[in-house]
């Protein structure tokens, strides 16, 4: 990361909306109010397809003689910016709206854009979950389901393909990753990528309460390694803008973690002894920081790799 103006902005962006991601959820969005000075800033990556950056999870545009598309769309209450931005560089409404996976942060702005006429795509579980009372991971509050403007329309369970301003958005899911609703969209022309938040700026916030594991995650990477190159520009879903070369470094280092996990449960340890231990001790540098959440994620990967070393024992 270079220490330019533009950067740091970026990251300041990113850290704060990384520090909330542990509480994410479902829920009807903006717990808090969106501080008035919260601006989207608009970066380029290639022609007609940008990357806006506002509060809660970074979201993707194109735009072109088809008209506009995004992916995700923040907190409710970023809507307006939103469409403001998308406002300044092309003259037709939002006709689609994709949904990276379930979180508030990323589908917040969905009921707006679901009721002004956009079409709002995701994989099947992001409908299923977002239609059905949930529960807060964080303090077990219920959820109400969403309104019926802001569930997604068009679903599907693997992949799909929208041929939109002259490029192919191929969108796959990653099962069990962040969640079990998350996809990523690539451009396939543009060597665009989307990962939502199966790749931040830290460590990563792993929703076991849906679906999410660490092994998933992981392969989540195994997937879209293969499909990218050194030209690609990936959208983290939250921190800056990324390339091939961070998230195989990001991919490597969850799998020493994972790793070391799997060894210390393997000898019997307590989740808090694994803790205590520092399977993350020399990655909390770079990424830790403010979304330093290891409890939350090695608390994942101890349950997770527990669960997996028992299955193995009764097989
Ligand atoms: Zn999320």
């Amino acid at each position: 990361m270079n220490r330019s103006g533009v950067a740091i902005g970026l990251m300041a962006v990113a850290a704060g909306a990384l520090a909330q991601q542990p509480a994410a959820t479902q829920t009807p969005p903006a717990p808090m109010p969106a501080p008035a000075d919260v601006q989207i800033e608009t970066v380029n990556l290639a022609p007609g397809i940008y990357m806006l950056v506002g509060r809660g999870g970074n979201v993707g545009l194109t735009v072109g003689v088809d008209g506009a598309a995004i992916i995700d769309d923040q907190f409710a209450d970023m809507a307006p910016k939103i469409r403001a931005a998308v406002a300044m560089l092309s003259d037709r409404p939002v006709k689609f709206v994709i949904n990276t996976h379930l979180h508030g942060d990323h589908t917040g702005g969905n009921d707006a854009f679901g009721q002004s006429g956009a079409v709002i795509i995701a994989q099947e579980n992001v409908r299923k979950r977002l239609g059905t009372p949930q529960v807060n991971p964080s303090t077990n509050a219920p959820i109400e389901p969403r309104a019926r403007a802001a569930l997604p329309v068009v679903t599907f369970a693997d992949s799909a393909t929208l041929h939109f301003n002259d490029d192919d958005l191929e969108f796959t899911h990653l099962p069990n990753a962040h969640t079990e609703t998350d996809i990523v969209v690539r451009f396939r022309k543009a060597n665009v990528v989307h990962m939502g938040d199966t790749f931040t700026g830290g460590f990563p916030f792993i929703d076991g309460n849906t679906g999410g594991t660490l092994d998933g995650y992981i392969r989540a990477h195994e997937t879209v390694l293969p499909t990218v190159d050194d030209d690609t520009r990936i959208i983290r879903g939250h921190g800056p803008l990324g390339n091939k070369a961070e998230l195989q470094a990001y991919h490597d280092m969850l799998v020493t973690v994972r790793d070391r996990v799997a060894r210390l449960v393997k000898a019997g340890k307590t989740q808090e002894q694994v803790l205590e231990a520092r399977p993350t001790k020399e990655f909390e540098e770079k990424y830790g920081g403010a979304n330093f959440n290891a409890a939350q994620w090695l608390g994942r990967a101890y349950i997770d790799q527990k669960a997996a070393l028992e299955k193995r024992r009764r097989k």
